[in-house]
């Protein structure tokens, strides 16, 4: 495949100039090489950032926010919906910065944008999510009850290379909403879009100092930010959400955990066929399958396997891998040389080992250095990698099954619970099945953008997949500290000393009868 004459651009000076966006004190720096896997050369640099300046970038947010958070909600979404329009004006530097430091399909990096956008519009329009609640009081009318949601005050998103913008924003913009100050860290590969959109949302009328951006390594820097932050948000792997819990945990900061997933797909028996092909299609190879909710394990029935398999190969055969700024391109390259070789050894392991690669299993050098065909297996059994870990990457097994309950035993088995999805032409039986799946949301009859675009409704993992929410008002309380205030009407809820124990249990019984009655 050729490659298109059009290739995304971005000028040195101006990502120069972005660089000087993240927070440093005094003083030289490294600085960090920022590759565009497109071609393997080098794309620009941004600062190492250290220890110290991590703390001077909470400091910085923490003093900003107090202004940040007495203003009303109101005045706080008109920032962020300007923020929205001036993104989406510059939507076309974006998917540059996108498919250069990410290497993804410009369509992939449309989709991306949009989802920014609509966090900036649902939690923009959110004002009542965070307006004092009135609750049940102890004593009803004599004990008047609400609930305030503060800002916590700092909060930290740690973000990985995948989905660089809206991993970091759209989590960033129902915290600044809050009222917090915010500190993105932004993976080490992709920090440009993140350092474009926080000159943006300065832009858009954020203070200067409320969000801050740190670039460089995630272990020299996390230690710092979750000890002095008071809420993390973190997505990344098992093995790293697992340190940030730790460091959160020693310093009793609270945290969301955004992690991986080995995702299944069911394919039941009274399934239309080609929607579940278009279905492993479109969820399957979006951002050349490095998607944390794709599909890598498909369950098709029996009856359906060979004919499912054929059309899929042949689907997956159909698709275009590339790397130019057109919008017809269907898959781009892999992310970096690390992420082709855990994706090479997946296939490899599989190979070896006894799997049938239907289609794909090759590196394309001759589109990109980290370019790599989108794959199919089958055959693939337990003593392979590919069966329990997550590839992140265009692969996916398909494996026949003999009924509905084997399918859901075997998506189930597996220590993750991020996503899944079923194809069954009965919606009833798709929900029925979806409520007996170990997974934080599930898609009927579509891999996962119903769930994931639905932005009222709570997206996380079960199992190792994660701690907490994004999306829906969980996704932005869990930004807030939430105070219960009452009002005793009555004075304190105590005995006069000269009333007898007795007299004052019979009246503290004669409330709780009355509360069960009415
Ligand atoms: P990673 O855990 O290696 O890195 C993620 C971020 O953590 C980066 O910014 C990195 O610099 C930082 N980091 C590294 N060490 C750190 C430390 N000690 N303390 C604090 N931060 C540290 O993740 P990755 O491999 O780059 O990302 C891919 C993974 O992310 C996959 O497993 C994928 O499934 C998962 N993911 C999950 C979701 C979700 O919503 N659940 C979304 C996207 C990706």
């Amino acid at each position: 495949m050729a490659r298109p004459d059009t290739e995304p651009r971005a000028d040195d000076e101006r990502l120069d100039r972005l660089a000087t966006v993240a927070t440093r004190g005094d003083g030289d720096r490294d600085r960090l090489v920022v590759e565009a896997p497109f071609t393997g050369d080098p794309l620009g640099t941004v600062p190492a950032c250290t220890a110290a300046d991590a703390d001077l970038a909470v400091r910085r947010a923490r003093t900003a926010h107090h202004e940040w958070a007495d203003r009303s909600f109101e005045e706080r979404a008109a920032v962020v919906e300007r923020f929205g329009d001036l993104l989406w004006d510059a939507r076309e530097e974006f998917l540059d910065l996108l498919q250069l430091e990410g290497g993804k399909a410009r369509r992939t990096g449309f989709e991306e944008l949009l989802d920014v956008v609509s966090h900036c519009e649902y939690y923009g329009d959110a004002g009542d999510l965070l307006a004092p609640e009135r609750r049940e009081g102890a004593f009803g009318l004599l004990s008047p009850t609400r609930v305030n949601y503060h800002p916590r005050g700092v909060v930290t998103i740690v973000s990985p290379w995948n989905y660089p913008l809206t991993l970091s924003v759209s989590d960033a913009i129902p915290a600044l909403l809050a009222g917090n100050g915010v500190v993105l860290k932004p993976d080490e590969h992709t920090p440009f879009v993140a350092l474009r959109a926080v000159e943006l949302l300065r832009e858009a009328g954020l203070p200067p100092d409320v969000c801050q951006v740190v670039t460089g390594d995630g272990a020299e820097l996390g230690e710092s930010l979750v000890a002095g932050s008071d809420y993390v948000g973190f997505t990344g792997s098992v093995e790293t959400g697992r340190l940030v819990a730790e460091q959160a945990g020693r310093n009793l900061v609270p945290c969301s955990l955004e992690l991986g997933g080995k995702n299944p797909m069911l394919v039941l028996e009274d399934a239309d066929l080609g929607t579940a092909v278009r279905g492993a299609i479109a969820g399957c190879f979006p951002n050349a399958g490095q998607l944390c909710v794709a599909p890598e394990r498909t369950y098709v029935h029996d009856s359906l396997y060979e004919t499912f398999v054929d059309r899929l190969v042949v689907a997956t055969e159909a698709l275009t891998l590339g790397s130019g700024s057109d919008l017809d391109t269907d898959v781009g390259s892999l992310a970096s040389g690390e992420q082709l070789e855990r994706v090479r050894a997946h296939v490899e392991d599989a190979r070896e080992k006894g799997a049938t690669v239907r289609t794909g299993g090759q590196h394309r050098p001759d589109v990109g250095p980290y370019a790599f065909e989108p794959t199919v297996l089958t055959d693939v059994t337990p003593e392979m990698d590919c069966f329990r870990e997550e590839t992140f990457g265009p692969v996916v097994a398909v494996y026949p099954v003999g009924s509905t309950r084997e399918a859901i035993e075997r998506a189930n088995d597996t220590d993750y619970g991020l996503n899944a999805c079923v194809f069954t032409e009965s919606h009833d039986r798709g929900r029925a099945v979806a409520e007996r799946l170990d997974a934080g949301t599930v898609s009927v009859n579509d891999p996962y953008i119903t769930t994931l675009g639905a932005t009222d409704a709570p997206m996380g993992g079960m199992k190792q997949s994660g701690l907490g929410r994004r999306h829906g008002p969980e996704g932005i309380r869990k930004y807030t500290d939430q105070q219960t205030v009452a009002v005793s009407r009555v004075g304190p809820v105590a005995p006069p000393s000269w009333v007898p124990g007795e007299w004052y249990t019979t009246a503290l019984s004669a409330v709780v009868k009355l509360r069960r009655r009415f």
